[in-house]
C-alpha cells in the first residue's frame, strides 16, 4: 500500500470513513490514513495542553518540585515515557506516609532510593505543618499578653513551613517554644486559680454585706460550691445566673430599703415640728391659765369670772383639739412606719422566694421547669455545634401516693430529696437534674447516646435499691419507671422530652421500675 500515491490515499481514506459511517473528525481521518497508508499514525504531542495541566500542580515540597521540572523538560522534548516517570514520581511525593524509619509500616511504594528519600522529605514537610497548626490551637488557651512569646512563636511557625527548612534550626526552635511554653501554661494554670480565689472572696463579701444575711446566705453557699475546681463551662454557667440573681436581689432590696429610710427621716422630721408646735401651744396654754388663775383670784364679782371662765374653756378647748389633731397625725405615722417595715419584710420574704425559685425547686434543690428550659436551651446549641448526642431522660415515681398515703406527706418529701441525693451522685457531673412536677424529674445527659442513656437510668435505679430511703427505722424502697429519648436531628428539646415522656409511660403499662428507650 505504501506504493499508493498520497491522493489515491486521500481518496480511499475518505472512502472508508463513509463506508464505516465514521464521524469525519481529525482523529478518524488520521486513524484510518495510518491504517490505508500502512504507516503508523504518530499523534501530534499535546505540549500546549500537557504545559497547562503542569502549571496547575502544587509545588509545596521539593521533590514535587523536582518532578515539575523534571515534566516540564519531558514536555518540552514531547517525550511521553519522561512525562510518565515524571507524573508516577510526582504522585509518590504526594503521598501521605509515615516518617521513614517506622518499622512497624509498609515501605513507601516507589523503593527507589532516589524517591525514598523524596517521600521521606515531603513527609516530613507534613508532619513540620500537622504540628505548626498544632501549635497554632493551642495558642489560644495560653492568652497573648506575652508579645516576646508571640514572636517567638510566629518565627518558628514561618520557620516550619520554609519549603527547605533546616532541621537542626528547628530543633533549637522548638527546644526554646517547648520550655517557654511550659512557663506560659504554668501562668495560665496560676491566673486561673487566683482569679478563682478572687472570685470566692467577692462571692463570700456579697454574703457579708447583704442586708440580711439570712435570704442570702443560701445562694452564697451555693455560689461558693458551683465555683469550686474543678471548673467546667457548664458550671461557670451556673454561677453565672446564680451570681445574677443575687445581684438583682440585692440591687431591688436596696433600692425599696433605701426609699423606706427616706419615707422614715420625712416623718421623723414631721414628728419633731409637730411635737415643738405641741410644746409651743402646751406652754400657750399653761401662760393662759395662770393669767386666768390670777384673774379669778382677783375677782370680786360672778360678772368678773364668767369672761375668765369662757377663757378657759376655750383655751381647753383649743388645747384639745391641737392635741387631738397632733395624736391623729402622730398615729398616722406611726401607722404609715409600721406599713413601711411590713412591706419591707415583706418585700424581703418575696425576693427571697423569687431568687431561690427563678431557677431552683426549694425542696429538692434542683432545677426547676424554668432553670430546665434554659438548661435545655444550652444543651441543645452544645448538640448543634459539637454535634454530639444528648439523651433527655424522663423518670416517675412508682406508687408515691401510696407512699404519702402509707408514710404521711412530711416522708414523701423526704424520699423526693433523697432519690434527687441519689440522681446527683449516680450520674455525671456534665448531667443536668431537674424536677419536672410533683414526683417527676428529667435528667439531660449530653455525651450520650441513646444505649448509655438507656445504661445509666438502669444503673441509677440500681444504686436507688442499693440506697435505701429510710424513715425511723422502715427501709423505705424508691422504685421508678423511666423514659430515655435521644435527642434526633433538628428536633427541638421539647419534642424529646414528649417523646421521652410517652416511653416513660409504656415503662408504666408494662410493669413498672423499668428502663425504655423512646
Ligand atoms: P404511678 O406509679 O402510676 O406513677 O403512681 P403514683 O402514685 O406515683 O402517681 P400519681 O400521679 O397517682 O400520684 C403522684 C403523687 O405524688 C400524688 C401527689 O400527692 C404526690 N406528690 C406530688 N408532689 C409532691 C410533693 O412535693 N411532696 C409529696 N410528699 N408528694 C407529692
Ligand atoms: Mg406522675
Ligand atoms: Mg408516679
Amino acid at each position: 500500500m505504501s506504493e499508493k500515491k498520497p491522493f489515491e490515499i486521500a481518496r480511499e481514506t475518505l472512502k472508508q470513513l463513509s463506508v464505516r459511517k465514521l464521524a469525519p473528525t481529525p482523529a478518524n481521518y488520521e486513524d484510518l490514513y495510518s491504517e490505508v497508508s500502512g504507516v503508523p499514525a504518530e499523534h501530534a504531542f499535546p505540549a500546549e495542553r500537557l504545559r497547562s495541566i503542569a502549571q496547575e500542580l502544587p509545588a509545596r515540597t521539593p521533590g514535587q518540585q523536582r518532578q515539575k521540572g523534571l515534566l516540564d523538560s519531558a514536555i518540552g522534548q514531547l517525550n511521553w515515557d519522561g512525562v510518565k516517570a515524571a507524573l508516577v514520581a510526582y504522585g509518590d511525593c504526594s503521598a501521605a506516609v509515615p516518617a521513614q524509619g517506622n518499622a512497624s509500616l509498609p515501605p513507601p511504594s516507589v523503593p527507589s532510593p532516589g524517591n525514598g528519600s523524596l517521600t521521606a522529605q515531603s513527609v516530613a514537610t507534613e508532619f513540620l505543618e500537622q504540628v505548626a497548626r498544632l501549635i497554632e490551637y493551642a495558642l489560644p488557651a495560653l492568652g497573648n499578653d506575652d508579645a516576646r512569646f508571640t514572636e517567638q512563636t510566629e518565627t518558628l511557625l514561618k520557620a516550619m513551613r520554609q519549603p527547605d527548612a533546616d532541621v537542626l534550626a528547628l530543633k533549637r526552635m522548638l527546644g526554646n517554644f517547648g520550655s517557654r511554653l511550659s512557663f506560659a501554661a504554668e501562668d495560665q494554670a496560676e491566673i486561673r486559680g487566683t482569679l478563682l480565689k478572687l472570685l470566692h472572696l467577692i462571692i463570700a463579701n456579697i454574703g457579708e454585706l447583704s442586708l440580711d444575711d439570712r435570704w442570702l446566705q443560701g445562694q452564697i453557699d451555693a455560689l461558693l460550691l458551683a465555683s469550686s475546681p474543678p471548673l467546667t463551662l457548664r458550671r461557670l454557667d451556673d454561677v453565672e445566673r446564680r451570681l445574677k440573681d443575687v445581684i438583682f436581689k440585692q440591687t431591688e432590696a436596696k433600692g425599696r430599703a433605701f426609699e423606706a429610710q427616706e419615707e422614715m427621716r420625712h416623718m421623723l422630721a414631721t414628728f419633731i415640728v409637730r411635737l415643738s408646735q405641741m410644746t409651743e401651744s402646751t406652754s400657750a396654754f399653761h401662760g393662759r391659765m395662770e393669767e386666768s388663775a390670777r384673774r379669778m383670784e382677783q375677782a370680786k364679782t360672778l360678772a368678773e369670772i364668767a369672761p375668765v371662765l369662757k377663757e378657759v374653756v376655750t383655751a381647753t378647748r383649743s388645747m384639745a383639739h391641737d392635741s387631738l389633731h397632733v395624736r391623729d397625725e402622730l398615729r398616722g405615722m406611726r401607722e404609715k412606719a409600721q406599713a413601711n417595715e411590713l412591706e419591707l419584710v415583706k418585700l424581703h420574704e418575696e425576693l427571697d422566694r423569687v431568687s431561690t425559685q427563678a431557677r431552683h425547686d426549694p425542696l429538692t434543690g434542683t432545677l426547676n421547669r424554668k432553670g430546665l428550659d434554659e438548661a435545655m436551651e444550652r444543651e441543645v446549641a452544645n448538640v448543634r455545634r459539637k454535634e454530639s448526642p444528648l439523651c433527655v431522660a424522663l423518670l416517675d415515681i412508682d406508687n408515691f401516693k401510696r407512699l404519702n398515703d402509707r408514710l404521711g406527706h412530711a416522708v414523701g418529701d423526704g424520699a423526693l430529696v433523697h432519690l434527687t441525693v441519689v440522681t446527683r451522685e449516680a450520674m455525671r457531673p456534665q448531667d443536668t437534674l431537674a424536677r419536672y412536677g410533683g414526683e417527676e424529674f428529667v435528667i439531660l445527659m449530653p455525651d450520650t447516646p441513646l444505649a448509655s442513656g438507656v445504661e445509666a437510668m438502669t444503673r441509677l435505679q440500681r444504686e436507688l435499691t442499693r440506697r435505701f430511703f429510710l424513715t425511723g427505722s422502715e427501709k423505705v424502697f424508691i422504685t421508678f419507671s423511666a423514659g430515655v429519648a435521644q435527642l434526633a436531628q433538628d428536633e427541638a428539646g421539647a419534642d424529646a422530652t414528649k417523646r421521652a415522656d410517652r416511653a416513660m409511660y409504656l415503662a408504666k403499662r408494662a410493669g413498672k421500675n423499668r428502663v425504655l428507650g423512646a
